[in-house]
């Protein structure tokens, strides 16, 4: 079975859902397929009249479906059905998310979305194991600490994994006991959707998951700053993080989880090996051409075998070919807008003007869609903004050092802390550097691109407040209660 289609004749679920609902809209913010640049349809605006549908729903669900207060393994056998039908509805999926987005569909079904399945049944595992407690207290107290749900919860997710982040943000506010409005970004919205159809179909009560689409501006705006959202959650950029924290700030007061940017390094001893660490940090750029949050796009060499290591990396970035998100057999990814590819190329290219050599790549590449060439920038100094900014695209910049001390001062940035990579065999050194490290995950002798959901991931710095994924995330999103009893 094939899973390569024709990109002109998929049909999408194109409007918000509210209440088990599609609402179909047909003007909105116009779409373009990164893989062939061709505009495809528009992404409907939710305004804030829209948004406050989709909260007051949601808090009816609440409501009549009793979701908080069930018995919790009612909520974690209709989350494993949920993730049952995406798993089942997954070639459909893996569709809707290739056209829109910069993900092949070739990697989808056996990485994002059984990844994301996965997640959401360790998620709903939660819901009967974790609780309320009985505390130590005199013999004339009985002390309870009472863990409560949120109410409702508002969802922000960014582009680059629409579907996995979805499931993120889905997964422990469910399994805890909250409805969920939920706006994806308006360049990739319909995967969201489709998933959220998929939750009524499995059980999930009509109005646990409302989704609404739009912008930044009007939309999450409008929803951010909503009186009946008892938590946000966001993943996106620092810039959009601070200004949800200043729209909390000025509207209310309440709970926020930020997953925000990054510029991670990736620091190579000369003890390592080679072979693997050019394969992991080549990996690390090409996979979904460098748009991930985590991506390691600071290497960091000691000088004895940086000229190896490029080399191999080199190597590797030279052999990529790029093709639609829509064929199975592509591997590099095209980058998400012109917009964004144009900003790659001008930080490309000041870097250039700026005296920085490019050993690989360093411009667009040839075809309708927006690609982007593996690139691997020599030369740069510490503050300039191939090494400063978040580029997010298939961009490495490459210094070295001499000793720990040097290291460790250029793999700390300014102001991200979100992941490091550490190639080193000595496990003192491994050690004490990854305390050092100023990062929310320190991968060692690896870089990953899947993770391991157990743990919590999340940034130091600017990179972030608060984790997903791991128990951290399903605690963010309860509340607790003290409650004393004289006996
Ligand atoms: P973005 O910040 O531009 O947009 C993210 C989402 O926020 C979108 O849905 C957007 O519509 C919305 N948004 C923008 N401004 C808003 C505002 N003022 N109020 C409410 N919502 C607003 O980010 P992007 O370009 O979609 O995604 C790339 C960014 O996401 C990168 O910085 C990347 O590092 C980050 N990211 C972080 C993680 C993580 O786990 N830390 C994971 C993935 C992506």
């Amino acid at each position: 079975m094939s899973l390569s289609f024709d990109p002109d004749s998929l049909s999408l679920p194109i409007g918000h859902f509210i209440g088990g609902e599609l609402i179909a809209t047909t003007d909105g913010i116009a779409m373009h397929r990164p893989s062939d640049a061709k505009a495809y349809a528009d992404c409907p605006v939710a305004d804030a009249d829209l948004v406050d549908r989709a909260v007051d729903n949601a808090k009816a669900a609440l409501k009549a479906s009793n979701w908080g207060g069930v018995r919790p393994r009612e909520r974690t056998k209709a989350l494993q059905a949920w993730a049952d039908l995406i798993e089942r509805e997954a070639e459909t999926l893996a569709k809707i998310e290739a056209l829109s987005s910069t993900r092949p569909v070739g990697q989808l079904v056996a990485g994002d979305i059984a990844v994301t399945a996965e997640q959401i049944r360790f998620f709903a595992e939660f819901a009967d194991k974790e609780g309320s407690d009985l505390v130590p207290t005199d013999d004339q107290t009985l002390g309870m600490i009472v863990s409560e749900p949120y109410g409702v919860v508002g969802a922000i997710t960014p582009w680059n994994f629409p579907i996995s982040m979805a499931g993120w943000k889905l997964g422990p506010a469910l399994a805890a006991g909250n409805a969920v409005v939920i706006k994806p970004s308006e360049m990739t919205p319909f995967s969201t959707v489709y998933m959220a159809q998929l939750a009524v179909k499995a059980g999930i009560p009509a109005g646990l998951i409302n989704v609404v689409l739009g912008d930044g501006p009007v939309t999450g705006n409008a929803l951010t700053g909503h009186a009946d959202i008892a938590k946000v959650s966001f993943t996106g950029s620092t810039r959009a993080g601070s200004a949800i924290m200043e729209n909390i700030a000025r509207t209310g007061v309440k709970p926020m989880t930020l997953e925000l940017g990054g510029k991670s390094p990736q620091i190579v001893f000369a003890d390592a090996d080679i072979d693997k660490a050019a394969a992991a940090i080549a990996g690390s750029v090409i996979f979904n051409a460098g748009q991930a949050c985590v991506a390691g796009t600071r290497l960091i060499i000691e000088k004895s075998v940086a000229d190896r290591l490029v080399a191999a990396i080199v190597a590797q970035m030279k052999t990529v070919r790029p093709g639609p998100t829509w064929d199975e057999t592509t591997q590099y990814s095209p980058i998400i807008s012109e917009r964004q590819r144009a900003r790659i190329a001008s930080i490309v290219d000041a870097a250039k003007a700026a005296g920085g050599e490019c050993l690989t790549g360093g411009g667009l590449m040839a075809g309708e869609g927006y690609f982007f060439e593996p690139t691997l920038i020599a030369n740069v100094d510490q503050m300039n903004p191939a090494i400063v900014e978040e580029i997010f695209g298939p961009v490495l910049t490459v210094q070295t050092f001499e000793t720990e001390e040097e290291a460790l001062a250029r793999s700390s940035h300014p102001i991200y802390g979100l992941a490091s990579g550490l190639f080193t065999k000595d496990l003192s050194r491994t050690i004490r550097f990854a305390r050092k490290l100023e990062a929310g995950t320190v991968w060692v002798n690896r870089y990953s691109r899947s993770r391991d959901h157990i743990l919590p991931t999340g940034g130091y710095k600017r990179s972030g407040i608060g984790k997903d994924l791991g128990r951290e995330a399903y605690h963010a999103n309860r509340k607790t209660k003290s409650v004393l009893i004289s006996l």
